[in-house]
């Protein structure tokens, strides 16, 4: 059978290669004669595979030698949203609100001390991104989030904070373009997105930022502690690890972000010039705060879904319903999606057009 078209949100395609080789390797890893889900996760393969994985997340974000470490953990990025401000948060953070994860970013980190929500795009349905603004300069951090995975709206570019440091949810464009990535001080994204299997979470941190909070902190929950042990403190989520260092391997082979972010682009264009030109769509988003990662859009004759709803379905494409808090469509163009998906995507509307 031919494979779907997956515009799934997440968790999402991967590279075809990738599959193939994380099956091979949960019967035979690398000719060892073990399955990857059965050797020891403190075994020479496995350090070696977790070490490549931090290593490719390092070289892939273009912080090598400049005071990071990668570490993998558990939890999802939902637990980044309380660990961050376990470990940074001592009187007052502040938050930059741009949708559903970042709100509730801010409700984890009320746990933890004052929380300062410096501008929200919750007014329209967190259906642009906030500008004009100014942070505090009396803040531990400021928190964003670079993709906005349900409505649609990504940062193009990051508040100036000199004096504090800058975290960021890249949960779902991590990878996918060439920014500078040594402006953020930590940086955590869920593994299902872009990077890999769900069940890690990677976290890339500068470390001079840490141990300034005076409170305890649980060990599991701990980054001081994690980078310590090299990211095995305790039981990594092997399988995940593996396929998300396959993942990265695949990338670096096809010329790194900088390649994919010509692929990413060539993708958005297509999809975005067609819910313009079309008659029958309309974008959810304001127009320069559209993601390259995830389009929303919807009809404006909501009564034609069904028929539209018909006709992508029996063209192999697979997870094009929009969230269900704005509905409509969301078509998710990661890394692995290849542009031959977007185009028939775009030719389904084309021919929907047609045929109303
Ligand atoms: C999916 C997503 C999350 C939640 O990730 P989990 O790993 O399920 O906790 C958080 N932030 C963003 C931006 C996301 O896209």
């Amino acid at each position: 059978m031919e494979r779907p078209h997956n515009f799934s949100a997440g968790p999402c395609i991967l590279p075809l290669e990738v599959f193939e080789k994380a099956s091979q390797s949960v019967i035979d890893l690398d000719g060892s004669g073990l399955s990857i889900l059965e050797i020891s996760h403190r075994s020479a393969a496995f350090v070696e595979i977790i070490e490549k994985a931090r290593a490719l997340a390092l070289e892939q974000l273009n912080l090598n030698n400049k005071g990071y470490k990668a570490l993998f953990m558990q939890g999802g990025a939902s637990m980044q949203f309380l660990m961050t401000a376990y470990n940074l948060l001592e009187k007052k953070a502040g938050y930059l609100d741009t949708g559903t994860w970042s709100a509730n970013a801010i409700k984890e980190a009320k746990n933890f001390g004052n929380v300062e929500v410096v501008a929200s795009s919750k007014d329209k349905n967190y259906n642009y991104i906030p500008k004009q603004y100014e942070v505090p300069t009396d803040l531990d951090y400021l928190h964003c989030t670079s993709n906005n995975t349900i409505f649609g709206t990504q940062m193009k570019s990051f508040p100036e904070t000199v004096k504090m440091p800058l975290v960021c949810d890249m949960s779902s464009d991590i990878f996918s373009r060439e920014i500078d990535y040594s402006q953020f001080d930590l940086i955590y994204a869920g593994a299902q997105k872009n990077m890999g299997p769900a069940g890690a979470t990677l976290v890339v941190v500068k470390e001079d930022i840490l141990g300034k909070v005076t409170r305890d902190i649980p060990s599991m929950m701990n980054y001081e502690l994690f980078i310590k042990r090299e990211s095995m403190f305790n039981t990594p989520p092997v399988f995940s690890v593996y396929v998300s260092m396959l993942t990265m391997e695949w990338l670096a082979r096809n010329g790194g972000v900088s390649a994919i972010e010509k692929k990413n682009q060539k993708k958005s264009e297509s999809i975005y010039s067609e819910i313009d030109r079309n008659p029958l769509f309309k974008g959810f988003t304001e127009k320069e705060d559209r993601s390259m990662m995830n389009a929303t859009f919807t009809l404006k004759d909501e009564k034609l879904a069904p028929r539209f709803d018909e006709l992508w379905q029996s063209a192999n494409i697979n997870g094009l319903n929009g969230h269900r808090s704005i509905g409509g469509y969301r078509a998710s163009m990661y890394n692995a999606l290849s542009i031959e998906s977007v185009e028939t995507l775009v030719d389904v509307m084309k021919h929907f057009e047609k045929t109303i």
